[in-house]
């Protein structure tokens, strides 16, 4: 057989012979992926997950792994590929990250056992759990410091009058958030936006919906069920039973659409865990309007998370994460994706961080503690999902002893802010008593799976220790009766081995074979299997010592998985106090980090406030900063005023200009993201900033690609320009950078110039335009709340320098030819462009005769053509078409080509 996996011992052979019978094995196989049609089914046959037929074709293509065939199947051969059992996470791993969802079949006994029923009998299987994006516990499939979600949407139809209503609930089932919120279509993708989800599961009908399927299927892993997932008639009975609740009043007042959505999403765990119940936490509801609402345009465009190229390096995320722990690293994302709208909780997370950043010694200490604790959540809900190991009790004992650990440090201090006291509150819960039972019961070293033992400390508990004291002590007797054996028979080389077929066997060479079946010798040793260089036997004596060391062995296994189980039960019982302890954690990791940074890169406690107004002073951009830093360039701090000018009931608007590569971009999202970094709870990069909580962030910049949506990209520009206009308050903060930059100038012009109109009249909001239509500015003449300022640049001989410093005003003009020319432009072309434009100037702009599409598309006059020129041309043409040189002699031709000299030297 060509197959690369050797199927375990008496299931070898075809699991399908001849036409049209199946034999017991795929029979098996069938029934099995039948209850799992959606699914790649992993297989298990001895060491190897085997796939067959269509999931073996699109396994071994995702993962690039050899395609065979075993066997037949009503006559024809079925494709088979097989994945080594050791490696199975690697290849899930995979597998999920293309969207693909798997099955695990495993052997649920020995195949001993299934000989026993007689030899025709097939090993008993089952799925043990289903493998999808969102539902994942394994520290290999997970990425620590992100959060994996799984989100569930539920869509109460709209009726006549009403709008449609949707209803989200969350978990990370490695963690045990819960959450759930309503909105409305509009804020639909927001939210799921910031979510981040891993797996999105939704009803048939929603994703088949005609509005919405274009949208669902834009996104990653939409999962979509059947409506009974999606039953609100029995939701609230489902999600208490759940919580093992016979109500979930204690929910507080959930309506029937997020009791939906949140029983789908417990309903999808059951299914996919098989019954297991992670830890949840009981689902939060979140007010809606509680978080800034950034929609995915002004997520990605302002690179929180991730950069406009996808990776985190270079986001803001990355720029100002300083956590020491996994756990606290996601909870940092999580803020930093919501933060926060009420002036009250944002105090308190500012409280924390003050506290850490007064006090340097507790910092450090606090952190270097933090550095030790492992990742107290993720262990817990795999030791509850059944799927935990030793070294997870392990997290959990020293998770446990770190938190009393640091509240007791944290308690040292006399005044502590209300997150820090909470926190404290929170470290003190798990009982001590698990702990210590857990550093009472575990070995020093400790093996990865609970399978093979050896984890249970000696001396913990004496009936383990007494068997594993048989099991070694008849080891040691093996030994001696080897030694008394080739003393007895004086064949020094009889050795007493091992393998799984035979057991213990006596094995002596084959040229000493025949004296042990020769008497007396046989009267002791029992034949058993003569190879080519060795014969093998066995005794009475040693088949009764297998016995007693292989129940030993069992014994001591079996106490040592007994123990375990009891240590996780006693785990699981206290998991909610474990669970609020781990959230403790990364509280305590987050303040802290932002402390840290705050103090490393001088950042400043912002105020925030009910007020409409924004001020910055000396605020920096928190990534450019950095990589200047790091290049070691100075970032110029600049100053940014959108509060309400005197007697005014709304904030100001900034149109920005000045040239290319000024920092106008730069400042724009700077001010943007110290809002962010203000509202999360972090401090910020400015000297000082007063904040009125800003309720909806957008961004948008002119003129962005957007290939991938198949919109052209100044359509991509005016639908999410319109989405601003219809939807930003009085409350918001607006960035556009150089909207209208996508079609011909004065429409753009024209645009750029309705659109701060209306952002001044009807939105009413806090907004930064840049612009490089200097046109703007005559604006500010009518609209009282738009201020002009620019960022100012000098020439010095000639060239274009750079101060990146922001001044009210206008700019004077535009440098672009400066800037062509640092950009290496060639010099004729720079020179040619200096003439265009001086030409250009000449001309009065304002004049209707100036109401042309000027710089870029109209056709500049040509100064160097003088028209006369154009006649004499036309007499050498015309002179020359009326020549047929192939009727001309040599002479004629040589007379023809003086005259055409002379004509055009007359010409000069
Ligand atoms: P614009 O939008 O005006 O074309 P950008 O904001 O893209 O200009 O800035 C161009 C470059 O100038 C940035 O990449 C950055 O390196 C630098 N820069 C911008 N603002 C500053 C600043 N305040 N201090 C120092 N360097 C800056
Ligand atoms: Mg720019």
């Amino acid at each position: 057989m060509d197959a690369p996996s050797p199927p375990s011992g008496f299931e070898s052979g075809p699991p399908a012979e001849g036409a049209g019978r199946a034999t017991p094995v795929m029979e098996q196989y069938i029934e099995i992926k039948a209850a799992n049609p959606d699914c790649l089914l992993f297989y298990r046959m001895g060491d190897f997950y085997e796939l067959f037929f269509e999931d073996a074709e699109v396994a071994a293509r995702a993962l690039g792994i050899v395609l065979t065939k075993r066997g037949k199947h009503l006559g024809r051969d079925i494709p088979m590929c097989g994945v080594p059992v050791h490696r199975a996470d690697e290849y899930l791993n995979r597998l999920i990250a293309l969207g693909h969802r798997v099955a695990v079949c495993e052997q649920l006994e020995d195949p001993a056992e299934a000989r026993k029923r007689g030899n025709k009998s097939v090993v008993r299987r089952d799925v043990i759990r289903l493998v999808t994006p969102g539902t994942l516990t394994e520290d290999t499939l997970l990425d620590a410091r992100r959060n994996n979600y799984l989100l569930a949407v539920a869509r109460a139809r709209a009726s006549s009058g009403t709008e449609s209503r949707f209803a989200l609930a969350w978990i990370d089932i490695s963690t045990g958030e819960f959450r759930i919120v309503e909105c409305d279509r509009a804020s639909l993708a927001n939210e799921i936006a910031r979510i981040e989800p891993g797996e999105i599961i939704v009803s048939d009908a929603l994703y088949g919906d005609a509005e919405l399927a274009p949208y669902l299927r834009s996104l990653p892993a939409v999962t979509p069920l059947t409506r009974d997932v999606f039953d609100g008639a029995n939701a609230e009975r489902r999600l208490a039973g759940y919580f093992g609740l016979s109500t979930t009043e204690g929910f507080g007042a959930l309506s029937r659409l997020e009791l939906t959505a949140a029983a789908a999403c417990v309903t999808y765990v059951e299914r996919t865990q098989l019954g297991q119940r992670p830890p949840l936490s009981p689902p939060t509801r979140e007010a809606q309007g509680a978080t800034l609402a950034i929609d995915p345009a002004t997520r990605s465009n302002l690179e929180l998370a991730r950069t406009l190229a996808g990776e985190r390096r270079g986001s803001l995320l990355a720029a100002v994460d300083r956590s020491v722990t996994a756990a606290g690293s996601r909870l940092l994302a999580q803020r930093l994706a919501a933060p926060l709208t009420d002036p009250a909780a944002i105090a308190r997370r500012h409280d924390a961080v003050e506290f850490f950043v007064g006090d340097a010694a507790a910092r450090a200490d606090m952190r270097e503690r933090l550095e030790a604790a492992p990742d107290l959540a993720r262990a817990l809900a795999r030791l509850v999902v059944g799927r935990g190991g030793p070294r997870d009790l392990a997290a959990i004992r020293d998770g446990i002893a770190a938190a009393a650990g640091l509240a007791a440090r944290l308690e040292r201090s006399a005044a502590l802010a209300t997150e820090l006291a909470d926190t404290a509150q929170a470290l003190r819960r798990p009982d001590q008593s698990i702990a210590a039972e857990l550093a009472a019961a575990l070995a020093d070293e400790l093996p990865h799976l609970k399978r093979d033992g050896g984890f249970i400390r000696a001396d913990y508990d004496a009936a383990l220790d007494e068997a594993r004291a048989l099991r070694d002590e008849s080891r040691r007797v093996i030994a001696a009766l080897q030694a008394r054996y080739a003393d007895a028979t004086a064949v020094r080389a009889l050795k007493i081995r091992h393998n799984n077929v035979l057991g213990y066997f006596v094995e002596v060479t084959a040229q000493h074979g025949d004296k042990l079946m020769a008497p007396p010798l046989n009267a002791t040793f029992i034949h058993r299997q003569t190879l080519a260089g060795q014969v093998r036997f066995t005794t009475t004596e040693l088949g009764e010592l297998e016995a007693k060391i292989a129940s030993a062995a069992d014994r001591a296994l079996g106490i040592e998985l007994e123990t375990f189980d009891r240590l996780a039960a006693a785990v699981t019982t206290a998991a909610a106090d474990i669970k609020a302890a781990a959230e403790a954690l990364a509280v305590l990791d987050v303040a802290a980090a932002l402390a840290e940074l705050a103090v490393e890169r001088h950042y400043v406690r912002p105020e925030i406030d009910a007020s409409l107004d924004f001020v910055v002073e000396g605020g920096r951009h928190p990534v450019v900063e950095q990589a200047l830093a790091r290049d070691g360039g100075p970032f110029v701090a600049n100053d940014c005023d959108l509060s309400p000018p005197l007697e005014a009931a709304a904030g100001r608007i900034y149109l920005l200009t000045g040239p290319n590569m000024a920092g106008k971009s730069t400042y724009l999202r700077q001010n943007a993201l110290i809002a962010i970094l203000a509202q999360m709870g972090s401090f910020v990069p400015a000297r000082h900033a007063r904040i009125g909580a800003v309720d909806r962030l957008f961004s948008r910049v002119g003129a962005a690609d957007d290939i991938a949506r198949g919109r052209s990209t100044f359509m991509v520009e005016m639908v999410e320009t319109a989405a601003i206009l219809n939807q930003a308050g009085k409350r918001s903060l607006v960035i556009l950078d150089e909207i209208g930059r996508g079609t011909a100038t004065f429409d753009g012009l024209s645009i750029a110039w309705a659109t701060i109109e209306h952002l001044h009249e009807s939105n009413r909001c806090r907004a930064l335009f840049a612009t490089h239509f200097h046109e703007l500015t005559a604006l500010a003449a009518t609209l009282p709340r738009l201020f002009n300022a620019t960022v100012r640049v000098k020439e010095w001989q000639g060239e274009v320098v750079f101060l990146h410093e922001v001044v009210p005003g206008a700019a004077d003009r535009s440098y672009g030819i400066q800037v062509a020319k640092l950009a290496g432009l060639p010099a004729t072309v720079i020179e040619r462009a200096k003439v265009v434009l001086a030409t250009l100037e000449a001309e009065d702009l304002a004049s209707p005769r100036g109401l042309e599409d000027l710089p870029l598309f109209a056709a500049a006059p040509r100064p160097t053509s003088p028209p006369q020129h154009g006649a004499a041309l036309d007499n050498i043409v015309r002179m020359l078409a009326s020549l047929s040189p192939d009727e001309m002699s040599p002479r004629e031709a040589l007379e023809a080509l003086y005259a055409l000299k002379a004509r055009a030297g007359s010409e000069d």
